[in-house]
């Protein structure tokens, strides 16, 4: 079972990223959404329409989404986890200024493998890590440096919008909650949607390094996924045979 999370791409942007992780559409077997902003979601109806997709949202991303009413839908809910061939899929609320947006724990039911896709994360609240669960692999939102987005050339209504509770993580954010995850139990972690305005790899792992090292995280598997390119195949540090997850 392979499935892609989130499409903010055009089916030709989508293809090559795919095509350079050496990935063809036609082996995805479903389109699993977060939410409806445009750089999750404007993509979807195109690449479903092309590639036939069935695709996994909460409702309330669903009715954001119009477009995608004639696809294959499979409606998630924060109280049962949904079945994907052997993959079980549970959806997390989160605090974010969407409809219904969610964090999406996959499991493996053979290889009891789990990842979890965190992004566009308002606050990080202390039980969040225990709702993720252990996980053999986590991308996780780093979105901005706490300094550099109040100095930066935003306007302050987008200012108070990121760093508000349902806005985006700071790096700080972030590596508190990375802390968290890393307690419950956290293999391999890939620092995801960073603005390229108001954060660089550098800022981001300069924060979670620490957190993760004060919470005794040992695995070292911590990569930076960037907006312009393709991260390569990250396999979780303790099952390293298994590649669970790619970001684009
Ligand atoms: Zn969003
Ligand atoms: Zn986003």
């Amino acid at each position: 079972m392979r499935v892609l999370v989130d499409a903010g791409f055009s089916p030709r942007a989508l293809q090559a990223r795919l095509a350079a992780a050496r990935m063809a559409p036609e082996s995805i077997d479903a389109l699993l959404l977060t939410h409806e902003h445009t750089d999750h979601a404007s993509g979807a109806a195109d690449a479903v329409a092309r590639w036939g997709w069935p695709v996994v949202a909460t409702a309330g991303t669903f009715a954001a989404l119009p477009a995608l009413r004639e696809a294959s839908r499979m409606v998630l809910t924060a109280t049962s986890a949904l079945a994907l061939g052997a993959l079980d899929v549970a959806a997390v609320p989160i605090a974010h200024d969407a409809r219904e947006p969610v964090a999406l724990v996959l499991a493996d039911r053979h290889s009891g493998a789990r990842a979890a896709i965190a992004l566009d994360l308002g606050r990080a609240p202390d039980d969040f890590a225990q709702a993720l669960g252990p996980l053999d692999l986590l991308v996780i939102e780093a979105n901005h440096d706490a300094q550099r987005l109040a100095d930066g050339p935003y306007p302050a209504m987008l200012k108070r919008r990121i760093s508000g509770g349902s806005g985006h993580l700071s790096n700080a954010q972030t590596a508190h909650l990375l802390g968290a995850c890393a307690r419950v139990g956290l293999g391999a972690v890939i620092l995801a949607h960073l603005s390229e305005t108001n954060n660089t790899p550098e800022l981001a792992l300069g924060a979670v390094r620490p957190a993760l090292r004060a919470a005794g995280w040992r695995t070292r598997a911590l990569h930076v996924a960037t907006q312009g390119a393709v991260l390569h195949p990250v396999a979780s540090a303790q099952r390293d045979a298994r590649q669970l997850a790619l970001d684009l």
